[in-house]
C-alpha cells in the first residue's frame, strides 16, 4: 500500500474501529445496567413478596392462635362450670375419674383444693415447679393462662390454664387444664412450609421465646431469646431488629422486619396474641422458601439474557470480522492491479511521490515490453495476459520487497528502487533482460517455439537527475523512448540518453 494512502486510510479505519468498539461498549453498558436494574427490581419484588407473604402467614397464625386460646379458655370455663354444678365432695375421686376417663383435647387436667393440695401427675408437679406456674394461678381471676412451656410428657409446647371452681358446698378450688399448641403446627403442615418456617411465641418484655414450629436446628418447645438470635444476623440489620423488638415492648399490634444472615434473606413478623397480653406470635421465614419460584424464574431470565447477550456479541463480532475482511479485500483491489497483483498506477504514484519528495536516493525505471501488440496477435490475448504476469513475477524476484513495483498500464511497468547504486541496478536490469529472454514461447503456444521476449527500459536517478517525482518519471520515460527509438531490447540511464552523441 502506498504510504500516503496508508496515512489517509489508517486514521479512517482507526476511527471506524474506535466507533465500533465505543458502540459495543456503550451497548454493553446499557445492557449491563438494564440487567442490574432488572436484578434489583426482581430482588425488591421478591423481598416485598416475602414480606407480604410472611405477614399474611403470621396474621393467619395469630388469628388461629387467638381462636385456639379462646377455645381453650371457653372449654376450661365450661368444664369448671359443669364440675362446680355437680358439687363434688371429694376432689380425689373426681381427679381419678377424669384422669382415667379422659375425653377432651387437653393433655392433662387436675385441681388445687382450698388448702392448696395439688391433684396432679408427678410430671405436672415437676413442670409446675420448674416453670413456677402455680404463682400465676391467682384465685381471684376468672382464668389465668400460663406462659408456654415444653411438656415433658409429650415433648411439645403446651400452655396451662387455671380457672376457679367450687366443690363440697361452696369451697373454692382451682382447676388446671393443659393444652398442646397443636393448631399452629397443623397450619404449617397444611401450608407445606414445615422445613423452612419457624414459629415462636415470644414474651415481649423478656424477649424470651419458645419454639412451636421449627427447623431441625432447634428442638420444638425449646426456649431462646430474641437478643440471642440477633447475634447471628448481619451487622447492618441489628438496629432495625432492635427497633422491631422495642415496638413489641411498647405493645404494637403487629410489625414486620427483614434482615439477612450471611447471604440469606429472612422475613420476620410479629402479631400480638389478644388473650395473652405481652405475648406475640413470631414467624420467621427464609426468603428462598417463599419466593423459590420467583427466584428460579429470575435466574432463568438472567440465564436467558446472558445467552442472548453472548449470541448478540458473537453475531456482532462475526459481522464486524466479515466487514473488515471485505473492506481489506476492497482496499487491496483499490491499490493493486488485478491481473498481476502489483501496485496500480494511482497507488504507485502516491507512494513513489512521497519517497522521492523525502529526498531519499532512489532509482526510477520505466519498462515497456517490445512489440506486445504482436505478442497478442501471435499468442492470443489470454497468453498475452500470462506473459504480462510472467514479466511481473520476474520484476518481483529481482527487486526487494521494499521497492515499489507497479504495472503502470498495458505492457508498461515502473519500479522505484530504494538505492542510488547505478551499477547494482544495471546488473539487475541485465539479469531481468536475460531472464525474460529465457522465457520459452512454447510455454504459451504449441506452435510458436522460437519467439524471444524482450523489453525496453529507461532509468533515472533521484536526486541526481531530478528530485521531483514527475520530472524523474519524465527522465526515465525519455531514456526508455531512446531505447525504443533505436534497437529496443535494452535499457538506458537518463544521463546516457541525453548525451548528444548517444546513438
Ligand atoms: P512497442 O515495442 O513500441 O511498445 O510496441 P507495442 O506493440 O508493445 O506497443 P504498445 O506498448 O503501445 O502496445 C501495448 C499493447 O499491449 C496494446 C494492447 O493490445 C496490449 N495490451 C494492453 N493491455 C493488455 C492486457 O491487459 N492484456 C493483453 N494481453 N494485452 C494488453
Ligand atoms: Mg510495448
Amino acid at each position: 500500500m502506498g504510504k500516503k494512502k496508508e496515512k489517509e486510510k489508517k486514521p479512517n479505519s482507526m476511527q471506524n474501529n474506535r466507533s465500533f468498539y465505543m458502540t459495543i461498549i456503550l451497548c454493553m453498558i446499557i445492557f449491563m445496567a438494564s440487567i442490574a436494574y432488572l436484578i434489583i427490581s426482581f430482588n425488591r419484588l421478591i423481598s416485598q413478596h416475602d414480606e407480604h407473604l410472611s405477614s399474611e402467614i403470621c396474621t393467619l397464625l395469630t388469628e388461629k392462635m387467638n381462636n385456639s386460646l379462646r377455645f381453650m379458655t371457653d372449654s376450661a370455663k365450661d368444664i369448671s362450670e359443669v364440675l362446680s354444678a355437680q358439687d363434688f365432695k371429694d376432689l380425689g375421686d373426681i381427679y381419678r375419674k377424669l384422669s382415667t376417663d379422659k375425653r377432651g383435647d387437653y393433655v392433662g387436667i387436675g385441681f388445687i383444693d382450698e388448702e392448696g393440695v395439688l391433684y396432679a401427675t408427678t410430671e405436672e408437679r415437676y413442670e409446675f415447679r420448674k416453670w413456677n406456674l402455680l404463682s400465676a394461678a391467682t384465685y381471684d381471676q376468672d382464668i389465668t393462662i400460663s406462659a408456654p412451656y415444653r411438656s415433658t410428657t409429650i415433648g411439645q409446647p403446651v400452655i396451662t390454664l387455671f380457672t376457679s371452681f367450687r366443690y363440697a358446698g361452696g369451697r373454692h378450688g382451682t382447676m388446671f387444664i393443659t393444652y398442646r399448641l397443636s393448631d399452629l403446627q397443623d397450619i404449617v403442615n397444611t401450608e407445606s412450609l414445615t422445613d423452612e418456617i419457624e414459629i415462636w411465641l415470644m414474651d415481649a418484655e423478656s424477649a424470651n421465646m419458645i419454639l412451636c414450629v421449627g427447623t431441625a436446628r432447634y428442638a420444638i418447645g425449646s426456649w431462646s431469646n430474641a437478643y440471642l438470635s440477633m447475634q447471628d444476623i448481619n451487622e447492618e440489620y441489628k438496629e432495625a431488629y432492635d427497633e422491631w423488638h422495642k415496638s413489641m415492648v411498647k405493645g404494637i399490634k403487629s410489625a414486620s422486619l427483614t434482615y439477612k444472615i450471611g447471604k440469606i434473606n429472612y422475613s420476620q413478623f410479629c402479631a400480638a396474641i389478644d388473650n395473652m397480653p405481652g405475648w406475640y406470635v413470631v414467624v420467621r421465614i427464609p426468603g428462598n422458601a417463599l419466593s423459590a419460584t420467583m427466584n428460579t424464574f429470575r435466574n432463568y431470565v438472567l440465564i436467558f439474557l446472558a445467552l442472548l447477550l453472548t449470541v448478540v456479541i458473537l453475531l456482532i463480532i462475526n459481522m464486524y470480522a466479515r466487514n473488515r475482511k471485505e473492506n481489506r479485500k476492497l482496499e487491496q483491489l483499490s491499490i493493486h492491479d488485478p491481473l498481476t497483483g502489483l501496485l496500480n498506477r494511482r497507488a504507485f504514484d502516491n507512494a513513489a511521490q512521497q519517497l522521492v519528495n523525502s529526498g531519499e536516493p532512489s532509482v526510477f525505471i520505466f519498462f515497456d515490453i517490445d512489440y506486445f501488440k504482436q505478442v497478442n496477435d501471435l499468442f492470443g490475448h489470454d497468453s498475452g495476459d500470462k506473459i504480462l504476469k510472467t514479466f511481473s513475477e520476474i520484476l518481483k524476484s529481482h527487486f526487494r520487497g521494499t521497492d515499489l513495483i507497479s504495472r503502470y498500464g498495458g505492457d508498461e511497468y515502473v519500479v522505484l528502487a530504494k538505492t542510488d547504486s547505478v551499477p547494482a541496478i544495471s546488473r539487475t536490469l541485465a539479469a531481468i533482460r536475460d531472464e525474460f529472454h529465457s522465457v520459452k514461447s512454447s510455454d504459451f503456444s504449441s506452435t510458436i517455439t522460437d519467439h524471444t521476449f524482450t523489453f525496453s527500459a529507461g532509468a533515472a536517478i533521484s536526486p541526481a537527475d531530478s528530485s521531483e517525482f514527475e520530472d524523474l518519471k519524465k527522465c526515465a520515460d525519455e531514456a526508455l523512448y531512446k531505447v525504443k527509438e533505436f534497437n529496443r531490447d535494452g535499457y538506458l540511464w537518463y544521463d546516457e540518453a541525453v548525451k548528444p552523441d548517444y546513438v
